[in-house]
């Protein structure tokens, strides 16, 4: 039973990225906003490379300094293939659009904080170590939201408009039971922070890596604070097979299955526990309804091959921003506003989920690892991997002439095609697989 009674305009589950940025962007437009984090700032959580396209989104917020101050510079990405000869390094210059050419690597745990203090700085109201736990929607007039403190106290507020912004434990769609597994895609990741590890050397040093092995891929970020976040992303047989190996010494045992890896990891130390998380591909049915948003990994998750998760949840922010300011201001009008906050939402994982679901084709593989940076169609990859994909009617034609030559490349080595097509409905079958040591619960 609730304690007390308290109100406001707008009530955010969850302070991670989507959550402050959409509480900044609302409490700056004078709205009453109060967002409720259930854990405290600063706190471990995965996800640390940027896209270049994060910063516009930065500087809207007031963040570029700040998120320079924090991060270590990224100007583009390097993909080893153990199928290749040798490396590609992706410049993120040579994208069509290069108005953004580099981003950051950040620790989530400062990036966060950051991004939490700002949504106060501007005038929302914040709450840490505050769950929510329960929703009542009330039709035309808003929700009762319960929340559980850390103190074990119980509270119940009134709210015009409820945003779900809590990630990955998808609380709106988990209370109306509507989050789906992909059917398209599945894997699982490990991952840890190492200390002397061999990074790229000169301007290039905050590149991310990503380096492919017989499993899945693993990533590579150089971290501000001289360690490095190396992770495994692998099918789930492939994890399947670990049984019940202590999950460190399976880590290890994977990054030794791929010998450029290893090469830059012979002096590198553990320096933080190795956490597995798995089942992390997921869609809701739908991204709103009457007074609720449902913003980045609350609504949906693909993979983190291309670091969009933070620049989706961000993006989806911006939009939900409009869309609740429009059904705050304009009732009559809140049907086409959420209309179209929800293509919006639907735009950034369209775009990205065409390449995730071919990664780990050969012709995908041969695309990326072409050297030829000045070709437009190379160009129009590399702008999607900066996250310029809100915009992708202006480059549509590279676009088409990439997926051309992705089909064409198929047809040419269809025998490894047919090959990896069967070995990815295989592999994302979804198995009783034992990843226990998930972080964030
Ligand atoms: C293995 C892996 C690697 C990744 N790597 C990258 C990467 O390199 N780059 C990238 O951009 N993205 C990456 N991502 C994705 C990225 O982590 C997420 O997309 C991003 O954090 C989403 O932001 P969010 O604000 O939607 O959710 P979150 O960052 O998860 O924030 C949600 C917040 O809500 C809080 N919360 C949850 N439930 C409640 C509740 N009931 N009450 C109150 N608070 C609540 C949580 O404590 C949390 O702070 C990766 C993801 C995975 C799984």
């Amino acid at each position: 039973m609730a304690e007390q009674e308290t109100s406001c305009e707008v009530l955010v589950i969850g302070g991670g990225p989507a959550g402050s940025t959409i509480a900044a962007l609302l409490a700056q437009r004078g709205r009453d906003v109060l967002m409720l984090e259930k854990s405290k700032h600063p706190r471990f959580h995965i996800g640390e490379s940027l896209l270049p396209m994060n910063m516009p989104m930065f500087e809207e917020l007031g963040l570029l300094d700040e998120i320079k101050r924090i991060g270590i510079v990224k100007l583009g990405a390097e993909f080893v293939s153990p199928w290749h000869p040798a490396p590609v390094m992706i410049d993120f210059n040579d994208s069509l659009d290069n108005t953004w050419p580099s981003a950051y690597q950040v620790r989530r745990d400062e990036f966060d904080e950051v991004m939490f203090k700002n949504a106060a700085a501007k005038g929302a109201r914040v709450v840490e170590e505050c769950k929510v736990t329960d929703v009542k929607f009330l039709p035309k007039e808003g929700a009762l939201v319960d929340t559980l403190d850390k103190d074990g106290k119980t509270q119940r507020i009134r709210t015009k408009f409820v945003v779900d912004a809590s990630g990955r434990d998808t609380f709106l769609s988990n209370h109306f039971q509507m989050k789906h597994r992909n059917k398209k895609h599945n894997s699982a990741a490990m991952f840890g922070h190492f200390s002397g590890v061999k990074r790229l050397e000169g301007e290039v040093e905050g590149n991310i890596s990503l380096f492919w092995f017989d499993h899945g891929w693993f990533w590579f970020i150089p971290l501000p604070d001289g360690n490095t976040s190396i992770g495994a992303t692998c099918w789930p047989y492939y994890m399947k097979t670990r049984g019940k190996t202590d999950l460190t010494q399976f880590f290890m045992d994977t990054i030794a299955m791929c010998p450029a890896l290893m090469e830059r990891m012979k002096d590198a130390k553990l320096e933080t526990p190795v956490t597995a998380t798995g089942n992390f591909s997921y869609l809701s049915e739908r991204s709103s309804g009457e007074n609720y948003i449902l913003l980045g990994d609350a609504f949906a998750f693909i993979d983190p091959i291309f670091s969009s998760g933070v620049f989706l949840a961000m993006a989806s922010s911006f939009a939900g921003a409009t869309a609740v300011e429009r059904c705050l201001s304009k009732p009559q009008e809140a049907e086409q506003a959420l209309k179209e906050f929800d293509k919006a939402i639907m735009q950034g994982p369209k775009v990205f989920s065409w390449f995730i679901y071919r990664i780990t084709t050969p012709a995908m593989r041969n695309l990326l690892m072409y050297k030829g940076a000045e070709s437009k169609v190379k160009k129009a990859l590399i702008s999607i991997l900066i996250g310029d994909v809100y915009r992708t009617e202006r480059y549509s034609f590279w676009l088409l002439m990439f997926k051309l030559m992705y089909y064409t490349g198929s047809v040419l080595h269809l025998p490894s095609t047919i090959k990896a097509w069967f070995k990815r409905k295989r592999s994302i079958q979804v198995l009783d697989v034992a990843v226990t040591e998930t972080y964030g619960q």
